[in-house]
């Protein structure tokens, strides 16, 4: 299922660092989850709502995709002018190492986003040499396939909990002002201990911390949300490790209104490999 989205006005180019006055509306803080790599080759409900969903939103002035897969001990903003794909994965049809998404990135935008953390507190680092993980790769190519969006990756930090990517989020919310889509991309449920490839439909326990999820994002409970672990008894088995759950906080934040509780959309809801949860959501 798809909601309607407002989203960015068409326009030829982006100037980089924050476009002012460009035909370029604002952007809601979008969270995707990206699936196996094998995504682009299976098909199915959630590749058709991707699909979708570039046009759904319009075209950004950028993308600024907060991957699960990049991971920092503190922020980093990727400022490759031709990012690389990067094949981050291993034994997948040969056909995944041959993809390419060459949409160019924003060196101009990468040091405005770097200065936009500084000033809220939050030491980031520049990265000119990284490139697109499957994380951002992925989900781009359904949303975007003419890679004609300039397109930058912001890294995680494993190490740190919750709420401090809910508050790089929120220091990164100005951005959707300029166009930019913050596209975080990680899972809503991810223990690949507990997938069962070709098997069918979701386990109680991954279907009951979807629902949790749906009703915090819908009802704008951050304090829930940030809590996850103790706050829900599946939260443990449903995220062994934070990090694919991470890129979440940094949509919610960027998708608020000031610091101020929001409730978001689900955009998206589905469930592969068994428990592996393709839930989507939008703030803003
Ligand atoms: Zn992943």
């Amino acid at each position: 299922m798809t909601q309607s989205l407002a989203g960015g006005t068409p326009a030829d180019s982006t100037s980089g660092g924050l476009p002012a006055g460009t035909a370029f509306g604002a952007m809601p803080a979008v969270f995707v989850s990206h699936g196996a790599p094998t995504l682009l080759l299976e098909g199915g409900a959630t590749c058709e709502f991707l699909s979708h969903l570039g046009t759904e939103l319009g075209r950004p002035s950028a993308a600024l995709c907060v991957s699960a897969h990049w991971e920092t001990a503190s922020p980093a903003v990727s400022a490759a002018t031709k990012p690389e794909t990067i094949h981050d994965f291993g034994g997948f049809p040969p056909a995944l190492y041959e993809m390419r998404y060459a949409a160019e990135g924003s060196p101009a935008l990468a040091a405005t986003v770097r200065d936009t953390l500084a000033a809220a507190g939050f030491a980031c680092t520049v990265d000119p040499d990284r490139g697109l993980d499957h994380g951002a790769w992925v989900p781009l190519k359904l949303m975007y396939p003419a890679a004609d969006v300039p397109v930058l990756q912001l890294s995680i930090q494993p190490r740190r909990d919750p709420a401090h990517h809910l508050a790089v989020g929120r220091a990164l919310a100005v951005l959707r002002q300029a166009g930019v889509l913050v596209l975080a991309s990680g899972s809503a449920v991810h223990n690949l201990r507990e997938l069962r490839w070709g098997g069918t439909g979701p386990q109680p326990w991954a279907q009951k911390f979807a629902d949790w999820l749906d009703r915090c994002v819908s009802e704008g409970d951050i304090e829930a949300l940030v809590d996850y672990r103790a706050r829900t008894p599946e939260g443990a088995r449903a995220h062994p490790t934070d990090e694919h759950l991470l890129p979440l906080y940094v949509a919610l934040g960027a998708g608020g209104n000031g610091g101020a509780s929001v409730g978001g959309r689900r955009l998206h809801a589905n469930f592969t490999h068994g428990n592996l949860a393709m839930h989507a959501y939008a703030w803003g």
